[in-house]
């Protein structure tokens, strides 16, 4: 699959949505579960200005959904001991997956394509979700072939 993805320096980062690479699972499976009330309101708005954001940046430390997140300790996710680094690398797995790089700017039909071509079955995923503790009630995780 062909995707105009562009490094992000030096391209205008207005109405650029700036998303951890693991969220952009998360966000196709949402159906209104979170970590708090503010959380849930903030991801289902995110979600919804993707429709006037056409172009995302993919990085792999705390973003905008993690803005709203209790874990989030200062830009630093806390939600265990080592899940800094965790949620890090379960970010850098996916962009090993498809090829791209941290940082990289792609219009958000083209990166979800991308996403949904490579990881379409539950084995493509094992090692990134395996362990979450919404996969039973993300449809994105639910919907990928076994
Ligand atoms: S648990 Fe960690 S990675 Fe997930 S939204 Fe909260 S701060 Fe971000």
């Amino acid at each position: 699959m062909k995707l105009m993805l562009i490094e992000g320096k030096g391209k205008e980062m207005a109405n650029i949505l700036k998303i951890r690479a693991h969220h952009l699972l998360c966000i196709q499976g949402f159906q209104g579960y979170g970590y708090s009330e503010d959380f849930v309101k903030n991801m289902s708005e995110i979600i919804k200005s993707m429709d006037s954001n056409p172009e995302v940046k993919i990085i792999t430390e705390c973003d905008i959904i993690c803005s709203c997140c209790p874990h989030n300790v200062e830009g630093v996710c806390q939600k265990g001991p080592d899940s800094a680094q965790e949620v890090r690398n379960m970010d850098t797995r996916i962009l090993e997956k498809l090829h791209i790089k941290d940082g990289m700017i792609g219009r958000v039909k083209d990166v979800l394509s991308l996403i949904n071509t490579e990881l379409r079955n539950v084995s493509d995923i094992q090692d990134i979700c395996g362990g979450c503790a919404w996969k039973e009630r993300c449809l994105w995780f639910i919907s990928r072939d076994k």
